[in-house]
Order: C-alpha cells, then sequence, then structure tokens
C-alpha cells in the first residue's frame, strides 16, 4: 500500500518511519522496515499499527543508513508479521504495492530450484525471482532486477535493497505509482511524494513501465524497453 526507500547519509530507520507515518491516512494492515547493518538484510516487522513497529524498533534498534519500509493493505495472505513486507532472501528484500498476478506459477518454479517460502504473499515470489537469477544464472543486482521484472504481470511497484550494496536500490514502476526524490547527497524513493516532504521537494514522477537505479550520485531511469531515459524533476509545493 505504501513504500519508501532512503539511500541516506545517516540512520534510516526512524526516517523511513515517519515517511510511512505520513502515508498512514492510505490505510494499511502491518508494517515493516530493512536497513544494511554491517552489508547484511536486517528487518523490523509488525502486525497492525506503526506503533507496534515502533516498539519493536525501540526493543531491537535498527542501524543503517540504507533501507526501505512499508505499509501494507493484504491481498494475498492474511495480515499477520509473517505475511509483512519487507519480504527477504539472503541477498535481496523487497517492499511492493499492488499485485504480482501471475505468481503462483513463479513460487512454483521457484520452488522446483529449491527455494523455501515463508509467507503466504505474492510479494515474496520478487525476492526469491531476482535471488535465483544472482545465484543461478550469475546476473548482477541490476541485471537481475531488469530480468525478474520482464517475468511479473499485474499492476505493482516496488523496491528492492540489496545486501552488500550500501549505495544502491533498485525500483520499478507497472501500473501503480513511485516517484523519485532528490536530497542533498541523499536520495529516496516512494508511492506517494507526501512521505518524502520533509525530506525534499525535488521530486520526479516516473512513468508506467520505468525502472530506476538509485545511488547518491543520483537515479538511472529506464523504460519499459530498457533504454536510459530523462524524465522531468520538478519542485513541489509540498513541505514537511
Ligand atoms: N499484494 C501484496 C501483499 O498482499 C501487497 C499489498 C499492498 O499493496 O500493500 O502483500
Amino acid at each position: 500500500c505504501g513504500i519508501i526507500g532512503i539511500i541516506g547519509t545517516h540512520d534510516a530507520a526512524p526516517r523511513l518511519v515517519e515517511g510511512l507515518r505520513r502515508l498512514e491516512y492510505r490505510g494499511y494492515d502491518s508494517a515493516g522496515v530493512a536497513t544494511l547493518v554491517e552489508g547484511g538484510i536486517e528487518r523490523r516487522r509488525a502486525e497492525g499499527k506503526l506503533l507496534n513497529l515502533d516498539a519493536k524498533l525501540r526493543e531491537a534498534p535498527l542501524p543503517g543508513v540504507i533501507g526501505i519500509g512499508h505499509t501494507r493493505w493484504a491481498t494475498h495472505g492474511g495480515p499477520t508479521e509473517a505475511n509483512a513486507h519487507p519480504h527477504a532472501t539472503r541477498r535481496v528484500a523487497v517492499v511492493h504495492n499492488g499485485i504480482v498476478e501471475n505468481y503462483q506459477e513463479l513460487k512454483a518454479e521457484l520452488i522446483e530450484h529449491g527455494y523455501v517460502f515463508e509467507s503466504a504473499t505474492d510479494t515474496e515470489v520478487i525476492a526469491h525471482l531476482v535471488t535465483y537469477y544472482m545465484d543461478k544464472e550469475g546476473l548482477g543486482p541490476v541485471a537481475a532486477a531488469a530480468a525478474s521484472f520482464k517475468r511479473f504481470t499485474g499492476a505493482f511497484s516496488l523496491v528492492l535493497l540489496f545486501a552488500g550494496e550500501e549505495d544502491m536500490l533498485i525500483g520499478a514502476r507497472h501500473g501503480t505509482p513511485l516517484a523519485v526524490g532528490y536530497g542533498e547527497g541523499e536520495m529516496y524513493f516512494a508511492s506517494d511524494a507526501f512521505a518524502l516532504a520533509p525530506l525534499t521537494n525535488r521530486i520526479c514522477y516516473l512513468e508506467d513501465g520505468d525502472w530506476v537505479e538509485l545511488t547518491r550520485a543520483g537515479a538511472v531511469i529506464h523504460d519499459a524497453s530498457d533504454a536510459v531515459v530523462e524524465r522531468p524533476v520538478k519542485t513541489t509545493a509540498l513541505s514537511g
């Protein structure tokens, strides 16, 4: 339902939760965040309100300057902690809005390849498919993401966080909104620019089919045919 991503210069988790709070009005049943801690993916997830996620983060704080966050409105799998996003493998974590319509075929294929699923969501196939392209076909994160995007049907947007990649998030917009935010030495993703208002007012609204390699240096935007394209960056009137 709500997505945020931060490649930052300081602690990401509190700012991810603040961004999610600004998306609460859209409704949700669970929430979660993931960051990189010494290069490894670490998550905190909770059923119910952001207050529950806050409590978990107080008990076990999540350091890290790069991360992703999600408020979930369940479509596949009940509103449990195990089904809350981010979903992750050892190599990649994903937050996702919308539906991967062909997840059952992909899930069957990935189970054949030995991948073990931990949730009842459609979303989890995204993490395993990207991992498959990295593990079994030896692709790097960008090529693995691009190969995966060609396999999903349905209307969705998503952001990927990779283990060991402290300066990269990959996002895709395929029928539901995703925007890029330009900060000072930082870059952001969000499903709604309102989530980014405390961080920046320089926003690029992606077009359908676009996918993005985001680093602290900026955004490389590809269209659905993988060609590099320019999209206008607008200064919005929103403010924190
Ligand atoms: N289909 C996904 C799920 O059920 C994402 C739902 C959403 O947009 O929050 O987990």
